[in-house]
């Protein structure tokens, strides 16, 4: 490298940390080196970890997390969950991956090797090394901190879930070893399950990574250095602060582009680094300008991105096992050479993995117990996001005459599911991955647009940019959503989260019953102050509609009557009950009834019984017809007994 460029490169790094010191509190800092050996598709790598004891306990074990051995063999809890499938992608049985720990000891002091005890705080699987305690010889005491020196080596399995090889291409994710969160006064330090996403703490990252020179190397933050060594090899280091994990591809086929990108309200300025397969050089265009909308939106609706680069990965072909998956400032998408321009595939993976640098990557919160406050929030932005730039009712596809909108596909996947989990549960609990998908992607956006149609876009609006600035780097849980939202609204809204958040039930309004019945004229006797409908010579008709509740979960309504001569009425119930009966005197018939009429509820699994029209009357008399039919069929069956 040239001096000059490694002058600029010095200079741009001290100048973007300066403005952007400590966003978050710094409990890790990682100095890793490590050195892809593509021969045995493995990384060797040594780490330097200091880790900060931010709690009020002295702490005499260290719990970290060794991700890779859930690829290890087929009794590890990740490939029992999965029986070998992730995805639609399989796991190769001549390929294992694992995670060894060579060595760890205390800087400059103990070997601390020997205490090696693998455990499983989740399943008590005997057989899963995902995690793993070590002791020391001294607590950390509170406010202190420990450095500690691991050697490791990581064995990358064929890629079939988020991180491996397929040929001379590496996703190398889950690799390092990662210590636990010390939260609430215990490690929180879960297994590796098929359905849990991650939770780590804030620091600072700085990984020297060597590959055969020929490589294409990208990597979490900022490229602060780059050298080319005697053997052949080169050696890119990159740092970034403010973050809770790190990961890195190479491959010898990847076409790099960098692109500036900046806007000025909020003030960004980023630079947009694509990896792209070579058999993907006409998909270019489509994962730009998707990024570039993917950061307007986020940095316009929740706050400015706030890192120097963000980096899309695009794998080779037939590693899409690693495709559409997150880390801090660097996330994989998906495509293929012949995708149709329609779909927008492409552009949906690449801006909902952006996305994951706002509610993982910064708001990082525990995802294996409450997966919902990342892709549940991340769908739902994803949704707006592809509205914006894609076009509300065709979002998703818009070919062939065919339009599809994200919304539409999301809601299919709430109303074909079965009641068997709510949204809130520990990830790996979920009945299945159907399960976990549905509530913790699809029912939570659902959950979320239905209380932005309730509260308003303003408020909503105003209560997702007070979350993710008052929580941004702190671990929030669900109930510290709870709390924004209502501060925000000003409003109780336990009654909403407590149903939809930890309830598996469903939503389901219909309009029960529409008749309009002529009032028969007053016979017999009345006293002068009894009130007679349709004494007069007009016709008056008895006009009933039944709104029924015909699922579990209770949500206010707004229901809509349309009479003839065009007279509506709107009225409002509280839902609370199984149905409610609404009766008009008028001289006119109804014509129709509709509940929820501008389908604001979305979580409702059935719109097609929202609305009822009045049936003309030879409707009803085949009605009785059949009925009376039913009837005589009964009394046959009961005579037949
Ligand atoms: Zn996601």
């Amino acid at each position: 490298m040239k001096k000059t460029l490694m002058l600029a490169l010095v200079w741009f790094f001290v100048f973007t940390q300066l403005s952007f010191a400590a966003l978050s509190k710094h409990i890790v800092d990682y100095r890793i080196k490590a050195k892809l050996i593509p021969e045995e598709k493995a990384v060797i790598g040594e780490e330097i970890l200091t880790w900060l004891n931010d709690s009020d306990e002295f702490v005499s074990e260290l719990q970290f997390h060794l991700y890779l051995n859930a690829f290890k063999n087929n009794r590890s809890t990740f490939i029992k969950e999965s029986k070998g499938v992730h995805q639609a992608f399989k796991l190769d049985k001549e390929n294992w991956g694992y995670l060894e720990i060579r060595k760890i000891q205390i800087k400059d002091g103990p070997d601390l090797t020997s205490t090696i005890e693998y455990i499983q705080p989740d399943d008590g699987n005997k057989d899963d090394q995902t995690v793993i305690k070590v002791s020391l010889p001294d607590p950390v005491p509170p406010q202190e901190k420990i450095t500690l020196f691991i050697e490791f080596y990581s064995k990358l399995p064929k890629v079939f879930a988020r991180s491996g090889f397929y040929g001379d291409f590496f996703m190398v994710g889950q690799w390092f070893p990662k210590i636990g969160v010390f939260w609430n006064g215990k490690w929180n330090c879960h297994q590796y399950h098929l359905h849990t996403n991650f939770f780590a703490d804030f620091g600072v990252y700085e990984v020297e990574i060597t590959v055969p020179e020929e490589y294409v190397v990208g990597a979490t933050g900022l490229r602060i250095k780059e050298l080319e060594n005697e053997d052949g090899t080169k050696t890119y280091t990159h740092y970034q602060e403010d973050i809770h994990d790190f990961a890195w591809t190479a491959c010898p086929d990847f076409v790099e582009f960098r692109e500036k990108y900046s806007l000025e309200n909020p003030q960004v300025s980023t630079e947009m680094i694509l990896l792209l397969h070579r058999s993907h050089l006409n998909q270019k265009d489509r994962y730009l300008s998707s990024l570039k909308n993917g950061i307007e939106f986020y940095s316009q609706n929740y706050g400015a991105y706030p890192y120097p680069t963000i980096t899309l990965v695009d794998p080779a072909p037939k590693a899409s096992g690693a495709g559409g998956m997150e880390y801090p400032t660097l996330f994989t998408s998906m495509t293929f050479w012949a995708m149709p321009k329609g779909l927008h595939l492409p552009e949906m993976v690449t801006i909902h993995e952006f996305g994951h640098n706002y509610w993982y990557g910064m708001i990082g919160s525990n995802e294996f117990e409450e997966a919902w406050l990342d892709e549940g929030f991340n769908t739902y932005s994803e949704i707006k996001a592809m509205e914006k730039y894609y076009g509300e009712d065709r979002s998703m596809t818009d070919m062939w005459g065919l339009k599809i909108s994200d919304f539409i596909l999301q809601r299919f996947q709430v109303i074909g599911s079965g009641k068997m989990d709510p949204i809130v549960k520990n990830s790996w609990e979920f009945y299945n991955g159907g399960s976990y998908s549905m509530n913790t992607y699809s029912k939570a956006a659902l959950m979320l647009l239905t209380l932005e149609n309730h509260l308003g876009d303003g408020v909503m609006s105003r209560i997702m940019r007070t979350y993710f600035e008052r929580w941004k780097f702190k671990h929030p849980t669900t109930q510290d959503f709870v709390e924004v939202a209502e501060e925000v609204s000003g409003r109780d809204l336990g009654w909403f989260f407590d149903q939809f958040l930890y309830s598996p039930d469903k939503l389901d309004y219909a309009i029960g019953d529409l008749k309009s019945i002529l009032v028969k004229k007053p016979e017999g006797i009345f006293e002068e102050s009894q009130n007679r409908e349709g004494k007069s010579q007009e016709k008056i008709y008895r006009n009933e509609v039944v709104v029924v509740r015909k699922g579990e979960l209770i949500f206010p309504q707004e229901i809509l009557i349309v009479f003839e001569k065009g007279e509506e009425i709107w009225e409002k119930w509280d839902g609370k009950g199984r149905w409610r009966r609404f009766v008009y005197f008028k001289p006119y018939k109804v014509k129709s009834a509709h509940v929820d009429p501008e389908y604001k509820v979305v979580l409702d699994v059935n719109f097609i019984n929202n609305s009822r029209i009045l049936k003309p009357k030879k409707i009803s008399i085949l009605k009785y017809a059949l009925s009376l039919m039913f009837n005589f069929q009964s009394i046959l069956s009961f005579v037949s007994l």
